[in-house]
């Protein structure tokens, strides 16, 4: 049976939209504006479902403990074994060629998301540290919810262990908030589809990196808008 978590209508999501009014405020000189537009969003249901994710997770290192599924402390000292598999990175250039052409959108179908682009979410957050604070060092969960429910993320269809390789045809467009709840109870079929690529204009507010940047003064490393690999 499908393990689909109780996602808000995302056909009638407004949060996307507030965040990029937040964006063109602050980019036009308004961050008491930008503050408002973030102020104005319903953070309940987004907290609620971290807080369902994370009961799942519980739930899973609870049977790991009962059941003994770690490794017993003395195959600490036994000989490295070679992974069968290899993770190999995706570079930031074929990553962007993914999201854009599912349009920032979540490719799962019970989700379709529009998502936020994380590098904007950090511009926005070096600028309005009060208003979305986040953590220097990576740590989705602990990240300001709208990270963790709206950040963009590379979903690899078929999983590394499982012989998954980083062909673009393996790749996806996933919020965060399913590719996380996908780690959290992974070893089990989950049963989510993925939906055909199909037409849309979202672009996870890319367009506004370079401006963000500019204005936060953060370099412009993550300022790539090339559409080829
Ligand atoms: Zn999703």
């Amino acid at each position: 049976m499908a393990v689909i978590p109780a996602f808000m209508n995302y056909d009638t999501d407004s949060v996307p939209d507030a965040v990029k009014r937040a964006v063109e405020f602050v980019t036009g000189g308004d961050p008491d504006g930008a503050r408002a537009a973030l102020g104005s969003i319903d953070y309940s249901d987004l907290i609620s479902g971290r807080r369902a994710a994370l009961k799942s997770r519980r739930v899973r290192l609870t049977r790991q403990k009962i059941w003994g599924e770690r490794p017993a402390a003395k195959a600490m000292t036994l000989p490295r074994v070679q992974k069968a598999y290899s993770r190999q990175p995706v570079p930031i250039s074929m990553m962007l060629s993914i999201f854009e052409r599912d349009h920032f959108t979540c490719r799962y179908s019970h989700c379709r998301k529009r998502t936020l682009y994380v590098p904007v979410l950090r511009a926005l957050s070096k600028l309005l540290p009060d208003a979305l604070p986040y953590q220097s060092n990576w740590l989705p969960i602990d990240e300001h919810i709208l990270y963790w429910t709206y950040g963009t993320s590379l979903e690899h269809r078929v999983s590394f262990p499982q012989g998954g390789t980083s062909e673009p045809e393996n790749l996806i467009t996933a919020c965060y908030q399913c590719n996380d709840i996908k780690n959290m109870i992974s070893g089990t079929d989950l049963g989510w589809e993925v939906e055909a690529e199909r037409n849309g204009d979202w672009d996870g507010l890319n367009s506004y990196l370079c401006r963000l940047q500019h204005l936060g003064l953060s370099g412009s490393k993550n300022c790539v808008t090339s559409r080829r690999w």
